[in-house]
């Protein structure tokens, strides 16, 4: 990707709601039904703290630990922060996931499932949860496989009494996005799941062809991670 390392993290902001804009008209989309997650993950804090500056509200990160050092003490100040856990969630971490986050992106196993009920009654907070689906059904890759979701999306909602809001893919790296893009549309819209977690800095305005609702934007908003 061409990167411009000139631009200020509020010109960058300004360029990314630019082009999903452009590309929500493209495909005949309202812009409202478009979110722009800005995922975090490993960057300076200097540079998060910029990009609240521009009015940002909604953050994705991968790590709880790492979340919840950056974003304890900044949630208590900016009090309408969306945070959305974007990253595998292990068992030890649900209760912690669920203290923090608005959004847990990645439900993907039935235990998962179980410690999340049990977390969401503990704590009396319920984040939203959507289902991770691994589309190229790739073996390192966390997520359902598309043959089993409906089986685990009915365990979810009827043993463990979760709402499930949406649906997540990450597409393998070395294939065209777009059909995996279609295939995460195509299951929602069988299973009348609304939300669509797809599209990251290389392929977001595909994703919003596609019916993306949440586009999750690292390094195109940021910059490079390891270049701070
Ligand atoms: C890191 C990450 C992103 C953002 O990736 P970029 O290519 O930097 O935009 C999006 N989604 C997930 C799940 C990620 O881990």
């Amino acid at each position: 990707m061409m990167q411009t390392p000139n631009l200020s993290i509020s010109e960058r902001r300004a360029d990314i709601l630019k082009r999903i804009g452009k590309a929500a008209q493209k495909s005949e989309r309202v812009l409202e039904t478009i979110t722009l997650t800005a995922v975090s993950k490993v960057q300076s804090d200097d540079r998060v703290d910029e990009m609240l500056k521009t009015g940002q509200k909604i953050f994705g990160e991968n790590r709880v630990q790492e979340a919840q050092e950056r974003w304890t003490q900044r949630k208590e100040i900016h009090s309408d922060l969306e945070l959305r856990l974007i990253g595998p969630l292990q068992t030890n971490k649900v209760e912690a996931a669920v203290q923090l986050f608005d959004v847990i992106e990645t439900l993907d196993r039935p235990k998962l499932a179980e410690h999340l009920a049990r977390a969401i009654k503990k704590n009396g907070k319920t984040p939203e949860i959507f289902v991770q689906v691994n589309t190229g059904e790739e073996e390192q890759k966390a997520g359902v496989k598309p043959s089993e979701l409906d089986t685990f999306l009915k365990l979810a909602t009827e043993n463990f009494g979760l709402k499930i809001s949406g649906l997540m893919c990450i597409p393998p790296a070395d294939e065209p996005a777009g059909p995996h893009f279609a295939l995460l549309r195509k299951l929602a819209a069988k299973n009348s799941i609304e939300k669509l977690s797809m599209g990251m800095s290389e392929d977001f305005e595909t994703a919003i062809a596609f019916g993306a609702t949440h586009v999750r934007v690292g390094s195109a908003l940021f910059g490079d991670r390891e270049n701070k």
